[in-house]
């Protein structure tokens, strides 16, 4: 894997953007909300002040559904997720690791889910739904 910081950058690469994890790829998750459960990325934890998009802002689409509180950003060219502010910590950016350069979410082969559904928001309290397994072939 590469180190800190990564370099990013959508599928088509009209968004590029450059981050550092402060504590590396162990925040890594899934969660199974709405929206996520869709979109399938593996997100991972940065601070909003160690992320910054260096080349197409322009391109960036913002959307936001329910309270409205979470901030979920894709490249309006290639459709691909790029990061999102959190709702659960708004001081805090969810990274999609596969557009990180030489990252790839097959490298991880357990990935924590956290429970969306009864978000930790709205119950007070932060759920793990489930462990996702990735069993490489050989
Ligand atoms: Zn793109």
């Amino acid at each position: 894997m590469t180190t800190d910081p990564h370099n990013g950058a959508c599928h088509c690469g009209a968004i590029r953007f450059r981050v550092r994890l402060a504590d590396g790829f162990n925040t890594i998750r899934r969660c199974t909300c709405s929206y996520c459960r869709m979109r399938g990325a593996i997100a991972v934890s940065a601070r909003l002040e160690d992320f910054e998009i260096v080349e197409g802002k322009e391109h960036l689409t913002l959307y936001q559904f329910n309270t409205g509180t979470a901030k979920h950003y894709f490249c309006s060219v290639c459709g691909i997720y790029t990061h999102h502010q959190r709702r659960s910590d708004p001081s805090q950016f969810g990274i999609n690791v596969a557009c990180l350069a030489g990252v790839s979410p097959f490298d991880f082969q357990a990935v924590e889910v956290t429970d969306g559904v009864a978000h930790p928001n709205d119950t007070g309290r932060s759920r793990i739904a489930g462990i996702l397994r990735f069993e490489p072939a050989d």
